[in-house]
């Protein structure tokens, strides 16, 4: 007579959607569309990491850099969005 053991196994994932009040539709050149363009501290939050961490992004050309028509640099939310998913697949 063979023993059978059943393993159930529950997760639970959470997920936080929060309004970003900064931001603004643009033209990011490295996307070729219009985007949704944070400021680089709303952009730093969203990614859940510092201000310095963000300058480093930008700068490495991970995350896309737009101007809008009022003048702001904007961070595109489209290669944002690109890098958070980079990073929940490399864990
Ligand atoms: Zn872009």
């Amino acid at each position: 007579m063979v023993n059978r053991t059943t393993i159930t196994i529950h997760t639970r994932q959470r997920t936080v959607v929060r309004p970003l009040s900064d931001a603004s539709l643009v033209r990011c050149q490295h996307c070729q569309t219009d985007v949704l363009g944070a400021t680089s501290d709303c952009a730093a939050n969203i990614l859940e990491v510092s201000t310095t961490a963000m300058r480093t992004f930008i700068e490495s050309g991970m995350v896309h850099l737009t101007t809008a028509s009022f003048g702001a640099r904007l961070v595109c939310c489209n290669s944002l969005f690109n890098l958070s998913t980079q990073q929940d697949e490399e864990v």
